[in-house]
């Protein structure tokens, strides 16, 4: 799941250089979001700095995932990178890497029975 700017944008330029992963840039008419760099600054905030730092409500949209695994790692991941900020790593990191290893062991197994 990433962010994508929309016509809302007033060409600021705050996010650009909030952007931790380097995603945003001027096409020369428009900012943009490059989908294949936006990880939605999991890894390094809690929360995405571009939507933070937007000074207007609408420049910024997420784009929602279609499909629901892909639903369930983006809440998993932003969970973890809340943990991670707030330093109350170690129980429940190793948790969710238990519960990962677990639940990924049984997505494994049901393909290879279907
Ligand atoms: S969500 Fe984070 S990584 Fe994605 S464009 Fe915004 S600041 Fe960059
Ligand atoms: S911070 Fe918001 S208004 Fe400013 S350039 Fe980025 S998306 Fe556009």
């Amino acid at each position: 799941m990433s962010y994508t700017i929309t016509s809302k944008c007033i060409s600021c330029h705050q996010c650009v250089s909030q952007c931790p992963t380097g995603a945003i840039s001027w096409n020369g008419a428009s900012y943009e979001i490059n989908q294949n760099l936006c990880n939605n600054c999991v890894g390094f905030y809690s929360v995405p700095q571009c939507a933070a730092s937007c000074p207007t409500n609408y420049a910024l949209q997420q784009i929602a995932p279609t499909d629901y695994w892909d639903s369930w790692f983006v809440t998993y991941n932003k969970l973890v990178s809340q943990m991670n900020e707030a330093k109350q790593g170690s129980y429940w990191l190793k948790w969710f890497e238990l519960y990962s290893q677990k639940l990924s062991k049984q997505l494994q197994a049901s393909i290879c029975n279907t």
